[in-house]
């Protein structure tokens, strides 16, 4: 009777932690949840001042100022480009943990996407003097049906890094097709390469988690908000594939990441594609 007694007793009590447990994780989500939402709309309010902000200061900009009153519109510019773009990350990630990024499905060409992408990074590049490379490998299909928006934001957040941490050499994008699934879907894997600072070997299943930089110090020299690989592997991951990284340091970094796509039509890269 009373090892009956006992059991009963423990059977209890084990309910009871279970149902606080589930009740502690529901409550973690909904807080989890309400704190994306509230960044969300956090984020939309900063911003709609912010580029009334920026539009006046480039009004001011466009008239008669001494060299002085220039420098400083120029400097109060930066800042607020960069609160922008901070704003803009924090606004994509708290939108893509929430789960309410949704994804475009149109039908869009591969090199258009690749070119666009790349002519951003053009000037940085060439300041620094590094050669930016792009290929598509023959066979690749390139009219495909996907997020174009998304996946060109996915390859200017590698390339911005991959450019901002070299500070000689080359930046190569490579993509080629790497598998066909049995629906029809496409699967394909962007390499981006750089002969850069590289990263050290603790930090590289880190540098994808949000605000991580490997030098605390990035910041300050480097820019950047420490949001632009936690929103790429997210978005990777929506879109189908899964983003990864090999470094040394010193010698560069190569990130890679994949994506799948639905058959636009049945036309292929038939030459490399190639141009830097
Ligand atoms: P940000 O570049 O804005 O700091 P990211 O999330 O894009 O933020 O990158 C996080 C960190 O990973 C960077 O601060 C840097 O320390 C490291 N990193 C990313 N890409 C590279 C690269 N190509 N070479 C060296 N370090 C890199």
């Amino acid at each position: 009777n009373y090892m009956a007694e006992n059991i009963d007793t423990k059977t209890e009590t084990l309910y009871f932690a279970n149902k606080a447990l589930t009740e502690a994780r529901d409550a973690a989500l909904e807080a989890s949840l309400a704190k994306s939402q509230f960044l969300a709309n956090m984020s939309h309010e900063i911003r709609t001042p912010l580029n009334v902000i920026l539009g006046m200061g480039e009004l001011l900009a466009e008239t008669q100022l001494t060299p002085e009153q220039e420098k400083h519109v120029r400097i109060s510019a930066a800042a607020g480009e960069n609160l922008l773009n901070l704003i803009n990350d924090i606004l994509d990630l708290s939108k893509v943990e929430a789960g309410q990024l949704p994804l475009e499905r149109t039908r869009f060409s591969l090199p258009e996407v690749i070119e666009k992408s790349c002519e951003l990074l053009l000037i940085k590049s060439q300041v620094k003097s590094i050669r930016l490379t792009q290929s598509i490998a023959p066979g690749t299909p390139v009219n495909l049906i996907g997020d174009p928006v998304r996946l060109r934001q996915v390859i200017i957040n590698l390339l911005d890094n991959a450019v901002k941490f070299t500070d000689t050499g080359e930046v190569a994008l490579e993509i080629r097709q790497t598998g066909t699934r049995e629906d029809g879907l496409v699967e394909l894997l962007f390499t981006v390469r750089d002969t850069g600072i590289g990263i050290p070997q603790d930090m590289l299943e880190h540098i994808f988690e949000r605000f991580t930089q490997v030098d605390s110090s990035n910041t300050r020299r480097y820019g950047g908000t420490g949001l632009g690989l936690a929103i790429s592997r997210h978005l990777t991951e929506l879109m189908g594939g899964r983003i990864w990284v090999e470094s040394t340091v010193e010698k560069g970094s190569s990130f890679y990441f994949t994506v799948l796509f639905g058959p636009g039509d049945s036309q292929c890269a038939a030459t490399s594609l190639e141009s830097g």
